[in-house]
């Protein structure tokens, strides 16, 4: 695009930031020098985290701009989420096919939702043509004595989820298919709710957390790599939605819940001695927390379904440069 273009839509970019109603400590400088300036909270630790949406890749070609850009956001809080840090501050590259001021416009709508919602503020980023890519930076703070790792599962720990699976990569199934995918489900898809209020309230009682992006026991396998243990997963004890269940039979169901990704829930385990504690988080967040396993010496994820029979995936998590 033409300089014009590009400074306008970055003026654009920083008004519409600007009026975000976000009270966020600590931004010295914002949008406007050549890098932002920003004060971290005495005693805590910066917590970062980037990913990148390419179109027909992350997003089904013709997803709306507002989509996108909330989107965009919620991937990376939920990164933050299963750190159990506070999200603060983001930058937002982005690169465009032209300096379109309507699709930038409702990319802010959907990004700016979502910012406004967790108060984080958008203190920059890079506004460059190409090929339709966003990537997004965001920062957070975490007390060094409750960061959620992946490395501390334990054998003996209860394996949890938040919320429900299957639905995001459901919808994907039906777009692939040719077909529309069913509202409820493509609204999984498309405004995934990171984690982030969960993400805070378990991180002084969990030993470990991922947020389920590749599918749950790709995930978790990442927990079990980490932390140097196996773990064992109730196949049909899995949390889905009621639309999940209408409309995919029980395999095709283990599949999606298992193995697919994009559901943004929290994977976490702790002890069995917080249960209690656990439900109560739950009931006050209004979210829900299922125990689907448990954590156990080995290595490796070993689905079984409720005759206690292993379960095999016939797919393996989502994996970009292998999709044979
Ligand atoms: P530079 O050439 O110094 O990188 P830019 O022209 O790229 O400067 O950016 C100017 C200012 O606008 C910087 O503060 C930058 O962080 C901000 N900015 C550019 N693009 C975006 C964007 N997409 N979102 C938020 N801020 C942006
Ligand atoms: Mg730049």
């Amino acid at each position: 695009m033409s300089a014009r273009g590009e400074f306008d839509l970055i003026a654009r970019i920083a008004s519409r930031a600007r009026h975000v109603d976000v009270v966020r400590d600590g931004v010295v400088l914002g949008i406007g020098d050549d890098a932002a300036l920003l004060r971290m909270p005495p005693g805590k630790l910066l917590v970062v985290a980037t990913d990148t949406l390419n179109d027909g890749v992350h997003f089904p070609p013709g997803t709306a701009a507002a989509d996108i850009g909330w989107k965009a956001l919620a991937v990376n809080l939920s990164d933050l989420a299963a750190m159990g840090a506070q999200p603060a501050w983001c930058t937002l590259s982005l690169s465009l096919h032209d300096a379109d001021p309507a699709w930038v416009d409702g990319f802010l709508d959907g990004f700016l939702a979502l910012a406004a919602l967790h108060g984080v503020a958008l203190v920059g980023g890079d506004t460059t043509r190409g090929p339709l890519s966003v990537c997004v930076t965001v920062h957070g703070v975490v007390d060094p004595a409750q960061v959620l790792r992946r490395d501390g599962a334990r054998a003996g720990d209860d394996v949890w989820v938040t919320g429900t699976l299957g639905d995001a990569s459901a919808a994907l199934a039906q777009w692939r298919a040719g077909g529309a995918a069913e509202p409820a489900l493509r609204e999984r898809l498309d405004h995934p709710e990171p984690r982030v209020q969960a993400g805070l309230a378990l991180a002084p009682i969990a030993h470990a957390c991922i947020d389920v992006s590749d599918g749950l026991l790709a995930d978790l396998g990442h927990i079990c790599d980490a932390s140097g243990v196996a773990a064992r997963v109730d196949i049909d004890g899995l949390p889905a939605s009621p639309t999940l269940r209408s409309m995919f039979t029980a395999e095709t169901r283990r599949v999606l819940q298992a193995s697919g990704g994009d559901d943004y829930e929290l994977c976490f385990t702790a002890a069995p001695s917080q249960r209690d504690a656990i439900a109560a988080i739950a009931a006050r967040l209004g979210i829900a927390m299922t125990r689907i396993g448990a954590v156990v010496d080995g290595s490796g994820v070993a689905a079984v379904d409720a005759a206690g029979q292993a379960w095999q995936s016939p797919q393996t998590g989502f994996d970009h440069f292998n999709r044979g």
